[in-house]
């Protein structure tokens, strides 16, 4: 489905993602761990295009802030220098860090938004689906998104990603900042849209003891590079692994 090699990304002289291999096959939720500033974001926005946006943007302008190495596989293309809207037709959709919903705008707008690569039956089915998956959100459709709770704004975020046809969905930091009970709810969410969808998923998180359930692949970033991967049952049959990353003893 998707196989990133030898991904280097430099924002002026600091090094971001130092030679990171990520592979996400079809049907897998693959888990990026790491700490802050271990280049998480750095390595969504690297696979969705926006790095490659931020970089062109830069050196338009004269600057050469943004350097952007390595090979990006998507279904058998390689899609480094195609732009995110492109990705985004091609299935790529990224859920993004902080959750980036329009904050004047009404759950229904936020969702209608998501819609634009949608056909007007499938935007109709989506809707249905997103409904079904986050009733809550049928119940709040005509809130102001700002005024929603951090976890209603994350469903919104995921329902919107949802709208726009997503082949392999990347999920940055989707539970930052919420209770725990949430959280299960929506990691919960995440596993029944792989099996219901029958998508990839690449999912970010600080930690990974709540997404760790879920996923089927994992790698750990340190200072942008990934120190350690491997499958979930691998990984946790590891005890100082166990004990180091995952907080599971
Ligand atoms: P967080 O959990 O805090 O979001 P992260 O793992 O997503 O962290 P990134 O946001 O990818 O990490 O950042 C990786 C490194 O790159 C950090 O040291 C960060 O300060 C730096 N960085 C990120 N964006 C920029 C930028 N636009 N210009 C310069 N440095 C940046």
């Amino acid at each position: 489905m998707l196989e990133a090699t030898g991904l280097m990304v430099f924002y002026e002289n600091m090094l971001a993602l130092n030679n990171v291999h990520v592979r996400c096959k079809a049907e897998e939720i693959v888990g990026v761990f790491g700490a802050n500033s271990a280049g998480k974001s750095t390595l969504m926005y690297t696979l969705s295009g926006i790095m490659e946006d931020i970089r062109k943007k830069e050196a338009m302008a004269g600057g050469e802030r943004v350097t952007i190495l390595g090979e990006i596989r998507y279904q058998g293309r390689d899609i480094g220098g195609i732009k995110p809207s492109s990705r985004a037709r091609d299935g790529i959709i990224l859920c993004p860090e902080r959750r980036r919903i329009f904050k004047e705008s009404s759950v229904m707008e936020n969702l209608k938004i998501g819609a634009y690569l949608a056909t007007p039956s499938q935007a109709k089915a989506s809707l249905e689906y997103v409904f079904t998956l986050f009733p809550a959100l049928k119940n709040l459709r005509k809130r102001v998104g700002g005024f929603l709770s951090g976890g209603e704004q994350q469903m919104l975020a995921i329902g919107r990603a949802l709208m726009a046809q997503p082949k392999l969905l990347l999920l940055d930091e989707p539970l930052m900042g919420l209770s725990p009970l949430i959280q299960a709810t929506l990691v919960r969410s995440t596993r029944i849209i792989r099996d219901q969808k029958k998508i990839s998923l690449i999912v970010t998180e600080q930690y990974a003891r709540p997404v760790l359930p879920i996923v089927d692949y994992a790698f750990i970033l340190e200072n942008g590079a990934a120190v350690l991967e491997g499958r979930r049952g691998e990984l946790l049959d590891n005890p100082d692994v166990r004990a180091a990353y995952f907080g599971v003893n």
